[in-house]
């Protein structure tokens, strides 16, 4: 008899619970990873649902895990379907007792998991779950999910105040594994995208060993944290934020493991502002996880999570292409939209200013945008990236009412000398520093004088000059 480890978004050894309960059982441990391909599949907006730099950065991560199981004497089964029609299969083939994973918190993951549950127990097997993916246990909330805040900081507050933090599991660092499986190849991207011809080089490495790389280089070798809270809003460069979230999102390092590395950090370096602001922010990842299972699918309803009916998103593709493609004439947009492009990545906030440009002066439906993220951001994180979507476009549950991004305002304060545009966008790096962000404002005359070859900008610019506050959607209704 065996048992197998489905793996998810939790491709890592570490803290991982579903494994560490597997040796419990002393069965040999068959390790699964199964690419589905409805992940792959492409949308009705015409791209795919996982872009090729998400495919390739999963890619590494299931290589990664897959030599760090072989270190430990094991292996990884690495199969391409559907895991409620594979599972099941291997559970005949292989006579598996028992399958330990993770739990999921968005419904296309618990409709796969309800399947998958009632195939195996048609065989007599249970299908256990384990929480994985978050700083604090569900059962250790001061609250039932069903009841979480519709506000964060009431939320963090509560939390605070009266939950712990799990210690890590520690997985042995050997475990058997059965003779004579046939453990498959890892797919090609061609496979997997078929519109897609070769693999790209990606800034962040995919898997457990540059996850915990980057904490050790992070944290310890650049003493980086001390001073988190005062660059965590800059947009430039590896090192002005943790970077985790890639890593986060695919469960390659544990959020509880990060906790523990950042009580050591305060014990043995500095204990400050910036130290907090990590787990601070670690909250708020939380946070979304229970929104989303307390919410649905709501978090992808054009109405969101406060469904609010009124809303008049536009249907504007011209406007959407242009956004995407990073030529809308407005540079700190722009440049943002070309760094998502070529490298996965966006700051916290290039996020918050490129989605309120679309929802707020665009007026083009938030899920568009919401859908891009989902294929380009090697970060990709169900709940993270909905949640927040839902809260730029004033559906979720933010608290201020019609939040809105004077892009002008934000371009002249976070990137004052214009650095962050010029590195993205060469088109504008002969220019003055003071004239980076004024470009959709100069006239004519300066564009020539100046030597401008650049999309004119698609809305009027000088309205963020006015003193006058902005008319956007007005999101005024209460939740149910
Ligand atoms: C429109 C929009 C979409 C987003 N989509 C995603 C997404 O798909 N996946 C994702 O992980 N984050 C998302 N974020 C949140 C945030 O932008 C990223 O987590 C952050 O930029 C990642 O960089 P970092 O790891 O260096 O963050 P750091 O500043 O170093 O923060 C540490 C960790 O805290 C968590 N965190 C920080 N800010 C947030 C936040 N606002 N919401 C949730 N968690 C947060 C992340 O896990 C992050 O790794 C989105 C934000 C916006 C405005």
């Amino acid at each position: 008899m065996h048992t197998i480890v489905w793996f998810t978004n939790d491709l890592r050894v570490h803290d991982h619970e579903p494994l560490y309960r597997a040796t419990l059982t002393k069965m040999p441990l068959i390790p699964v990873y199964i690419f589905d391909p409805r992940q792959f599949e492409t949308q009705v907006l015409g791209f795919p649902k996982t872009g090729v730099l998400r495919t390739q950065f999963l890619l590494e991560a299931v290589a990664d895990l897959r030599k760090q199981l072989q270190n430990s004497g094991s292996n990884l089964l690495i199969r391409v379907g559907k895991p409620e029609e594979i599972l099941p299969q291997l559970v005949k083939e292989l006579s598996v007792k028992g399958v330990f994973t993770s739990e999921v918190y968005a419904s296309e993951e618990a409709n796969i998991a309800q399947k998958l549950s009632n195939a195996l127990a048609q065989e007599k097997v249970a299908c256990k779950f384990f929480h994985t993916a978050t700083l604090f246990h569900p059962d250790d909330l001061p609250f039932n999910i069903a009841q979480t805040p519709d506000v964060f900081t009431t939320f963090r507050h509560q939390v605070e105040k009266a939950s712990k933090v799990r210690k890590t599991y520690v997985v042995p660092p050997t475990f058997r594994s059965p003779e004579g499986v046939i453990w498959g190849e890892l797919p090609t991207i061609a496979e997997l995208l078929p519109n897609e011809k070769s693999s790209p080089t990606l800034l962040y490495k995919g898997g457990e060993s540059a996850a915990l790389e980057r904490l050790q280089v992070y944290f310890w070798e650049k003493d980086l944290l001390k001073v988190y809270k005062e660059t965590r809003n800059e947009m430039l460069g590896l090192d002005y934020s943790s970077k985790f979230s890639v890593w986060l999102a695919l469960g390659c390092i544990s959020p509880r493991y990060i906790y523990e590395q950042v009580l050591a950090y305060e014990f043995r370096r500095t204990k400050n502002e910036s130290t907090y602001w990590l787990i601070f922010e670690l909250l708020w990842r939380d946070y979304f996880k229970w929104v989303s299972l307390k919410y649905g699918n709501r978090i992808f309803q054009e109405k969101g999570i406060k469904q609010l009916p009124q809303i008049p998103w536009k249907k504007n593709h011209a406007f959407f292409e242009k956004w995407k493609n990073g030529e809308t004439g407005i540079p700190l947009i722009d440049a943002n939209m070309q760094e998502l492009w070529q490298t996965g990545f966006m700051s916290n906030r290039g996020r918050q200013n490129v989605a309120s440009f679309l929802v707020k002066d665009l007026l083009v439906n938030w899920t568009w945008g919401a859908a891009w993220f989902e294929s380009q951001l090697l970060d990709y994180d169900v709940c993270s990236n909905w949640g927040n979507w839902n809260y730029v476009a004033g559906v979720g549950n933010d608290p201020r009412e019609n939040r809105y991004f004077n892009i002008y305002t934000q371009a002249k304060r976070y990137d004052s000398q214009g650095i962050y545009v010029k590195n993205w966008l060469p088109d504008l790096a002969h220019l003055p520093a003071d004239k980076v962000h004024d470009v959709p404002i100069l006239s004519d005359a300066e564009w020539h004088r100046l030597g401008i070859h650049y999309p004119k900008p698609l809305i009027n610019a000088r309205k963020w000059l006015s003193k006058e506050p902005f008319k956007t959607h007005k999101a005024s209704k209460p939740f149910k």
